[in-house]
């Protein structure tokens, strides 16, 4: 059920919205294998597989066998454990057109420490990530970049396989592929269109019919191409964004952004936009990846209403996230986004309201913002960030109304510190 699972994306011009690529639903190349393989695959415990107190049953909504990847709770396993000590692999690599310019240290530390620290950050210390780059210099593939006929949206085969398999072959004397959970390919930036043409930046999740390296196929591997620069003078802040993202495909995280770009979620997740200023992830992501307690979440799944105390994401324990189901694999989502931890551009702090569908899958927008101000214009003019729905959090006094459904989300207000009492009406 999963693939490769690819990234969007060119930034048109500084400042300017970023346009996108759908994601391609690659069952059409590995049409035969998806699906079961993952069943019979004998990999590690994905993400989340705790067993559930039945309080929770109802809010873990999942999809249709035929979703790729998909928003459902449990993560379906063969995915990168996204919780405890997570050994990521860097490998630098150079081609002989494409010459590696500077040190491969260098590119390296273009996504290092800061990486590490948004991981850290954003699942309150539940993942200790290292990164770890035994060869240190540039790993010259055989072939000339222009050879492996990679470009935006190409499938695993049979490019991306002959570059894996040549990766494994020049890595392979130096690197025990089994002691790590994931690997990071750091291409050298200037092979092939600049990220403000064209985004090849790909993650293979869960592809347990990748090359094999000491006895375990190479399944999460995420490549990273030119920088994401967007001229505006922050690279050096924000340019690393892209391998959280591309990582969190590697946890088991779907795209948000659609063929119209970033205007489902804007910039509430990092999987929604990774350019421009720092973001987290939504609590509902937080949760499938293991960094909330089953009890910092709520379940509002009776009729009639119910009062919900939410702590600010940012900020550790206390309960974050009610989830109010609606079927099988639909629901809404209701959390508290306020600036801090990995959220600085957040410009109206409040109640975000969201529809979580595990039926949709990754790149067909599976996850909707409610914006609590339609057609304002949002309350942020920062570059890469979707301006409409950055005022979409509802304040005291607020209510996020389906008729059709019969659901409120009421805020009653909020302390100082940020808890806002939320009152969920429901059918
Ligand atoms: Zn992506």
């Amino acid at each position: 059920m999963q693939q490769p699972i690819w990234r969007r994306i060119s930034a048109t011009r500084r400042g300017a919205a970023l346009a996108s690529v759908t994601a391609l639903a690659l069952a059409v190349t590995t049409s035969a294998s998806t699906g079961r393989l993952m069943e019979d695959a004998p990999s590690a415990a994905g993400p989340v597989s705790a067993a559930r107190g039945a309080a929770l049953g109802p809010c873990m909504i999942s999809g249709a066998m035929g979703v790729q990847m998909s928003e459902g709770v449990p993560t379906q396993p063969g995915y990168a454990r996204s919780t405890g000590t997570v050994r990521a692999l860097n490998l630098m690599v150079d081609f002989s057109d494409a010459p590696g310019e500077g040190s491969a240290k260098d590119r390296l530390a273009e996504f290092f420490p800061q990486t590490s620290q948004w991981f850290r950050t954003s699942s309150y210390g539940r993942l200790d990530y290292r990164p770890e780059s035994p060869i240190s210099g540039w790993l010259r593939m055989p072939k000339p970049f222009a050879k492996y006929g990679i470009e935006r949206g190409a499938p695993f085969d049979p490019g991306y396989r002959e570059l894996v398999e040549d990766i494994v072959a020049a890595a392979d004397p130096e690197v025990d592929f089994r002691a790590y959970d994931l690997v990071n390919v750091l291409v050298t930036p200037n092979a092939g269109p600049s990220a403000l043409d064209t985004v090849l930046s790909v993650t293979f999740a869960g592809n347990h019919e990748a090359p094999v390296a000491d006895g375990v196929p190479v399944a999460n591997a995420s490549f990273v191409y030119s920088r994401q620069d967007d001229g505006s003078g922050s690279y050096h802040e924000t340019g690393y964004r892209v391998l959280p993202h591309e990582n969190g495909h590697v946890f088991g995280l779907p795209d948000l952004y659609t063929h119209d770009g970033g205007g489902a979620v804007g910039h509430w997740d990092i999987m929604s936009e990774d350019w421009g200023a720092n973001n987290d992830l939504l609590a509902w992501h937080k949760w499938k990846l293991g960094w909330l307690d089953d009890d910092q979440v709520s379940c509002a799944a009776k009729a009639g209403t119910t009062e919900h105390l939410l702590t600010p994401l940012a900020r550790s324990g206390g309960a974050k996230l009610a989830f109010v189901p609606l079927d099988e694999k639909t629901g809404y989502a209701v959390e508290v986004r306020t600036g801090g931890g990995n959220d600085e551009a957040v410009c109206k702090p409040g109640v975000l309201v969201y529809r979580v569908d595990a039926d949709v899958d990754t790149g067909h927008g599976p996850i909707t913002v409610a914006d609590s101000t339609a057609d304002s214009g949002g309350c942020t003019r920062r570059p890469n960030v979707h301006a409409e729905l950055s005022d979409a959090p509802y304040g005291p006094g607020e209510t996020f109304t389906d008729r059709e459904k019969g659901v409120r989300v009421t805020v009653a207000d909020a302390t100082d510190d940020g808890v806002h009492r939320v009152h969920v009406t429901r059918p």
